[in-house]
């Protein structure tokens, strides 16, 4: 008998959230159309979370219209095959400022990325906004997913009765063991220690097997010094050949998306080598779930290839799950 596995698949669709916001080809269709021509290969299901106020800011602004539609394609795309589409919210789209002649947007207002610093009544709009145009793009569902933007889900009071109303069940922000707390963006899951999805109630960061809603926790992983040297000469390699990421904006100065201090990093395309390929295989041989967090903006050829190195090791010695409902 095969052991099953549970993988999970999420990927921010996004641009870039700072100073440059990138272009919607590179930063998202083009990436996202190289992910899809692996994963069809294996079946494997993703979860996309859209950042939705900026598909709402393509579609107001008359001069991104092709951009908004190449987008809309996409996602109906993605939608019909079987892939999920949920909300992932940006507030500080609200303070950002169009660029005419680039035909980009200056994100670089950080006063209000997180949703702590609006009202409960604003952040009420933004997911009515956010599910409408979603709906109105032709994608809805029974129950939605949610991962915040930068993390920030806590207090986790402030959105329960959004959650409620709007049918969103999953959540998935919760990054095991980090902390950050800064001006911009604070969340604090330092004393999560479970690798596994969990039920909640009031608290996203505590388990409670009454809970209404499912809390499907970002996987990470421990790189060894040897690891992290193989990895940067790896890196180096790839910067001089010119496969330096996909998308083309500037990222918003908040927190390192890539490792907390000691080496411990979130399972992602978006920094994965073949430096760490048997690191990732021994992940998938001693847990059963891996959930994995990556933004096409930020793909290389390279991790692309790696990733499915993974996925093709996987289909060899395990069944492997993809579904998110079936792993909780
Ligand atoms: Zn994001």
């Amino acid at each position: 008998m095969r052991p099953n596995k549970n993988i999970l698949l999420t990927f921010d669709y996004e641009p870039y959230l700072g100073k440059k916001s990138g272009s919607a080809k590179k930063c998202v269709i083009e990436p996202t159309n190289a992910l899809l021509s692996i994963v069809k290969k294996y079946n494997a299901k993703c979860v996309f979370f859209v950042d939705l106020l900026y598909v709402s800011y393509l579609k107001k602004i008359p001069d991104l219209h092709l951009d908004f539609e190449a987008i809309k394609a996409q996602l109906i795309l993605l939608n019909k095959n079987g892939h999920f589409i949920f909300p992932h919210i940006h507030p500080h789209w609200i303070d950002s400022v169009y660029i005419k002649e680039e035909k980009q947007f200056d994100l670089s207002n950080l006063s209000r990325y997180s949703l702590s610093m609006f009202s409960v009544s604003e952040i009420n709009d933004l997911f009515t906004e956010a599910i409408r145009l979603l709906n109105d793009i032709g994608i809805s569902y029974n129950a939605y997913g949610y991962r915040a933007g930068g993390w920030c889900i806590q207090p986790f009071c402030n959105f329960k009765d959004i959650f409620l109303r709007n049918n969103i069940i999953s959540e998935f922000s919760v990054l095991p063991g980090y902390k950050n707390k800064s001006m911009t963006q604070a969340f604090d899951f330092s004393d999560v220690t479970t690798n596994k999805p969990y039920l909640f109630s009031d608290r996203v960061e505590i388990p409670d097997i009454k809970g209404l809603f499912k809390e499907f926790p970002i996987s990470t992983i421990y790189c060894n010094g040897s690891v992290v040297l193989q990895d940067k000469i790896v890196k180096k390699y790839l910067w001089k050949t010119g496969d330096r990421g996909w998308g083309d904006g500037i990222s918003a100065d908040t927190a390192s998306f890539k490792s907390n201090s000691n080496n411990q990093e979130m399972i992602s395309i978006d920094i994965l080598t073949i430096a760490k390929l048997k690191l990732y295989k021994s992940y998938i041989n001693k847990n059963d779930y891996m959930h994995w967090i990556s933004h096409p903006k930020m793909f290389t050829h390279h991790g692309l290839y790696t990733f499915e190195k993974f996925l093709k090791y996987c289909h060899s010695h395990f069944n492997v799950e993809y579904d998110f409902n079936k792993m909780i």
